[in-house]
């Protein structure tokens, strides 16, 4: 989805835009990393590449082939240190999903931790498309824009010298909710990262990771990212050094202007057990959302290289 809530603009949510909006206008430090190894080009591939598995929603063929895929490409970038978080989940149609998050876990030496998140399945159908609304879902924006951005940070990480806090990649499953609840449910809630939570032990046996960032439809062409407002009240701090590290690399695409309303997503999950959790998204996404026309020609490599440098960035500040 991710699902959106509006709400009352409320004098605390005005109180945080205004904390949001108070960005420095510089950098604290340049640190001597070459972001510009991360590829737009290469990230647009990688959706393009997802897109072949369509459809990616739960039960489907593609979505173990989306499994296979994101393991062989962690592989690729000498990402050995995966595993597979697998359980039944039992839908209102009284059926059994198969799911499974994956966790990549990078420079497992380090007793300091920190999530990049996403999620890789797609919804289940296209119910926002007015002429075909029960097509297969294409999902380039929704969401293999995230797992693109995830994968190519992973790649272009082997190549840099390591940040001083180690880095755990979820890809999460089940975001947009199981089959039975159907697209665009009333009742849509995420499935992969409340799992994921509620099992945190298994990963972090002793502290939870510091923070987390996740991401999700990242790749518009127009692409306009805006702090959210759970996440302004999760994790203030990092979302103002994430959207000034952005602001640095491509000015027109953070925009520190709070969106007006809260959206659930997999940083829901994060935040509630107490963890600093933000969202990166751009949700003005229509016409296209969740339609069979969120496809490659609506991204742009220029957006995912936005993303994924300021990622990058932020990966190496203090
Ligand atoms: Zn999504």
């Amino acid at each position: 989805m991710p699902a959106m809530v509006r709400q009352m603009f409320s004098f605390r949510l005005k109180r945080l835009a205004l904390a949001a909006v108070a960005l420095a206008p510089t950098l604290a430090s340049a640190e001597q990393v070459n972001i510009e190894l991360f590829d737009g080009q290469r990230a647009m591939a990688l959706i393009a590449e997802q897109l072949r598995f369509t459809p990616r929603s739960l039960d489907a063929p593609g979505h173990q082939q989306t499994i296979d895929f994101i393991k062989a490409e962690l592989a690729k970038a000498g990402v050995n240190n995966v595993s597979l978080q697998r359980w039944a989940y039992r839908g209102v149609d009284r059926k059994s999903y198969a799911m499974t998050n994956i966790v990549a876990r990078l420079e497992v030496s380090n007793p300091r931790r920190m999530i990049l998140a996403t999620h890789y399945d797609s919804i289940v159908r296209a119910y926002a498309d007015k002429t075909n609304p029960n097509g297969p879902m294409p999902g380039a924006n929704n969401s293999a824009s995230g797992v693109a951005v995830l994968l190519e940070t992973a790649r272009v990480l082997s190549l840099l010298p390591k940040p001083a806090v180690g880095i755990d990649m979820i890809f999460f499953d089940g975001e947009e909710g199981s089959k039975s609840l159907g697209a665009g449910d009333p009742q849509w809630h995420a499935l992969g990262s409340p799992y994921f939570t509620a099992h945190l032990k298994d990963f972090y046996p002793n502290a939870k990771p510091e923070k987390a960032v996740v991401f999700d439809m990242v790749c518009d062409r127009d692409l306009k990212l805006k702090p959210e407002p759970s996440s302004v009240t999760s994790a203030l701090a990092e979302v103002q050094k994430f959207w000034r590290a952005g602001a640095e690399i491509a000015p027109s695409a953070f925009d520190p202007q709070i969106t007006t309303y809260p959206i659930s997503d997999d940083h829901t999950a994060l935040a509630a057990i107490g963890i600093p959790s933000f969202l990166v998204i751009d949700f003005e996404y229509e016409p296209y959302f969740n339609t069979t026309q969120d496809t490659t020609d609506k991204c742009a490599a220029e957006s995912l290289q936005a993303v994924g440098r300021a990622t990058l960035q932020y990966l190496y500040l203090p």
